[in-house]
């Protein structure tokens, strides 16, 4: 047998320690354990990567979320200090196009002072480093609520994904935690918890609550979500929510791992690969409008991007370009609707408070 990974021998001394562990908890320290998980340790992102991201796929993503963030702005009575935070920047590559693409309203440019809320040291290295020379203050947090009060407009795209999901099981007796034990062949394997979620069916809706034996339902901490809502609605501002999910709580695991851009056993290599779980936006939506703000769509990211132009951002950019066919591939990866692209898959949400009003592609 193989050598165990660091991360590995300490998830299995974890479970023969206090028993099988729940998936959130797997999930948590695959991504985030501060000397192994796989965000505190590399940059995943890019075609060398292990998975490519909107922004990474071409400068015009981030562009249009700058051109929509300068608008919202005005909606907002363009305040004279804005914070333009983003979640989980990565490399930071949306928030250097979004704020080149905003100089086109340089009374924005001005206000912004950009707050990144970002977990992993390596990855902030890696926006300061891409931020730099931008003209604009840049400050890193933790979390959202440690950014300082005041006008706000949030974005963040493939953020919410990588937050760890909790997983029950519907048997018999009702719906048990989900949780990773060590079988009898000495691999970590899928269990449930011996008794049920105490409650746990009445608080489900009553399709959900249908649900047949052996149906598995995913669901997240809430905290983020109320943050996220909770600053919107303490500070008169707005937020744009970009992820690959569902627009209603369904059924069904999505908890997935990548590597090096193909699909893996979430199970296997620890801390070496992508953990990643569908969006559930209708929980999103309800967390961050209990914290007071209004909430917008979810719409399709082939949608939100052509209502804000993006076809003719391409026109403009393939007119001066060296290999326009380049534009075309990336134009189709981040509005096709087929399988292998991003524009049926991935949801826009934006949430903004009452005084701001629709935010730009959103309109009925
Ligand atoms: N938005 C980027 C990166 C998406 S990957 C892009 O589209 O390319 C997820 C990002 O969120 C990474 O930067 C990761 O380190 C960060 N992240 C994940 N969970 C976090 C948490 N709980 N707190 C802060 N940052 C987190």
């Amino acid at each position: 047998m193989e050598a165990l990974s660091p991360l590995e021998t300490e998830i299995r001394r974890r479970i023969a320690l206090a028993g099988p562990m729940p998936v959130a908890e797997y999930m948590a320290l695959c991504l985030f354990d501060a000397a192994h998980g796989y965000y505190t340790t590399r940059d995943p992102f890019g075609a060398r990567g292990d998975f490519i991201t909107a922004p990474e796929v071409s400068q015009m993503f981030g562009e249009l979320i700058g051109l929509w963030a300068a608008a919202v702005w005005k909606q907002m009575g363009s305040p004279e200090n804005v914070r333009m935070i983003e979640l989980g920047p990565g490399r930071g590559t949306m928030m250097k196009d979004a704020l080149r693409a905003a100089k086109v309203v340089p009374e924005f440019r001005t206000a912004v002072v950009a707050h990144l809320v970002e977990i992993s040291p390596l990855l902030r290295a890696q926006q300061e480093k891409m931020l730099e020379g931008e003209g604009v203050p840049v400050f890193w947090h933790s979390t959202l609520a440690e950014v300082p009060k005041g006008s706000a407009i949030i974005i963040a795209n493939e953020f919410f994904d990588a937050l760890p999901v909790n997983q029950a099981v519907k048997t018999e007796r009702g719906w048990h935690e989900r949780r990773i034990q060590i079988n009898a062949n000495g691999e970590l394997a899928f269990t449930v918890a011996p008794e049920p979620i105490p409650f746990f069916q009445t608080l489900l809706s009553p399709t959900l609550q249908a649900a047949r034996v052996g149906a598995i339902y995913e669901w997240r901490a809430e905290t983020a979500a109320i943050d996220l809502g909770r600053c919107v609605a303490d500070n008169r501002g707005a937020a744009l929510v970009i992820d690959y999910g569902h627009a209603e709580s369904g059924l069904g695991e999505t908890l997935q791992a990548v590597g090096q851009h193909a699909y893996a056993d979430p199970l296997t290599l620890p801390g070496s690969l992508d953990l990643t779980a569908h969006v559930d936006f209708q929980s999103l939506a309800r967390a961050a409008e209990t914290a007071g703000t209004r909430a917008f769509g979810p719409i399709e990211q082939s949608q939100f991007l052509r209502r804000l132009g993006i076809e003719q951002r391409a026109t403009t950019l393939k007119a001066s370009a060296a290999h326009p066919k380049e534009i075309d591939e990336a134009l189709a990866r981040l509005i096709g609707q087929n399988r292998a692209a991003m524009g049926e898959l991935f949801k826009v949400a934006a949430f903004a408070h009452r005084s701001v009003g629709v935010p730009p592609g959103f309109q009925a």
